[in-house]
């Protein structure tokens, strides 16, 4: 471009070569316009389908790159990104879900899609009931001729129960639902939904995956192309996308995955068992030990576990872990979970569980631990103590226990 103006030179940029430019990086491929060679392309540009590219909001090569390493990780056919984990559950729930039709849920549920639940998708006059999440092939005995969707999430939030996706899909299935499993805490790695029966598998990348505390994304991933293609079409209905800058961020933290879980795996496991030993600590659950609900479920179809469990007190310190948390100086206190920064949330369970009783009592101290040496979190955790046994001397047989 030689006769034009420096106003336009800003703008058109010369060529350069890229030939022999053999980078490990993916590229970030930010863009809303996509450029055609010739107005008849433009205008026949629907042809190019849901996998080509005809505008930025669709997705760019970043995308399609973390969407494609996804499904490979999946076992999937296909993958889709979402801005949150969040996303991912209710755009799985929107493309399957019709009025009349019913929705089964665990009564272990992320909190908020019950909102989005009782909100939204009653609205649509979509109904839900909720299970006990230990419920196994006992499903059968729930399912009615207008449910059309079994949502899972295994293990559960907060208290980590570990579900029969096997015996549920085969019993839903057999009488013409589809299964969504929320596989947040195990990552494909560690667990692969679509191999147990799961029609859907959504992953709140926000969690390990992106693994940084810096990333928002869900992902959905199925090998049913028609199901695909209703998801796709959902998206893009509501005009939503992902940005190529969090794709791109997504991409590297996936490629330490691995490696982040194995060692938040192994100090958490460390850090659970000597917990079990704290007097004030009525119960640990974390799905490799053996006392917590669906252990063998885990132990049978998991090939490991991820870094992030819960702790039950006693009552008496129960009430008193919040303010203890202060004493925290390396666990920061926050929800999320899956970064490799150890964090704590105390989280009430009881206002969250309609079809299960809960009697322990709340908070429930959720531990999310990251990459920090074992030895330093295990001295954070004992000033902790310290302060939960300043608080709290319960009187009688629990205070000897406790001193
Ligand atoms: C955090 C979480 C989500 C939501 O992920 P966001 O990206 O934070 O919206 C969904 N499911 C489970 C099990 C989660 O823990």
């Amino acid at each position: 471009m030689t006769n034009v103006s420096d106003a336009t030179r800003c703008i058109h940029r010369p060529a350069i070569v890229t030939e022999g430019y053999a980078s490990l990086a993916v590229p970030t491929h930010r863009a809303s316009t996509i450029a055609f060679p010739d107005g008849n392309a433009y205008a026949r540009r629907k042809e190019r389908g849901p996998d080509g590219y005809s505008y930025g909001l669709a997705g760019t090569p970043t995308t399609r790159t973390l969407e494609a390493q996804i499904a490979a990780l999946e076992g999937a056919n296909r993958t889709a990104v979402t801005p949150s984990g969040l996303a991912a559950v209710t755009l799985a729930m929107l493309a399957v879900l019709r009025p009349g039709d019913e929705l089964l849920a665990p009564d272990t549920v992320y909190p908020p899609v019950r909102d989005f639940v009782a909100g939204h998708l009653a609205e649509f006059g979509v109904s839900a009931r909720y299970y006990d999440p230990l419920v196994g092939a006992g499903i059968a005995t729930l399912l009615s001729g207008r449910t059309r969707l079994v949502w899972t999430e295994s293990p559960g939030s907060t208290t980590m129960e570990v579900q029969d996706l096997p015996a549920i899909a085969a019993v839903a299935h057999a009488r013409g639902a589809l299964v969504g499993c929320d596989n947040s805490w195990a990552t494909p790695l560690l667990f692969k939904p679509l191999a147990h029966g799961a029609d859907i598998s959504v992953e709140a990348v926000t969690k390990y995956m992106s693994g940084h505390s810096d990333v928002l994304m869900g992902s959905i991933a199925t090998n049913d192309p028609a199901l695909h293609a209703k998801i796709r079409t959902v998206i893009r209905h509501l005009g939503i996308g992902v940005s190529p800058d969090d794709c791109s961020l997504a991409l590297r933290g996936l490629e330490t995955l691995d490696v982040r879980l194995e060692r938040s795996a192994r100090t958490a496991m460390d850090l659970a068992k000597w917990l079990q030993g704290w007097p004030e600590v009525e119960r640990v659950l974390h799905p490799a030990l053996p006392d917590c609900p669906g252990h063998s479920v885990w132990a049978r179809d998991f090939a490991g576990a991820s870094g992030t469990f819960s702790v039950l007190f006693r009552q008496g310190y129960a009430e008193q872990v919040t303010t203890a948390l202060s004493a925290l100086r390396l666990f920061a206190i926050g929800a999320s979970w899956g970064g490799t920064r150890s964090l704590v949330a105390p989280m009430a369970v009881r206002p969250f569980r309609t079809a299960t009783a809960w009697t322990a009592p709340d908070p429930v101290l959720r531990i999310s631990v990251g990459l920090e040496h074992p030895d330093d979190l295990r001295a954070d955790l004992d000033a902790f103590a310290a302060v939960l046994r300043r608080v709290r001397r319960p009187p009688g047989p629990a205070r000897a226990a406790a001193e």
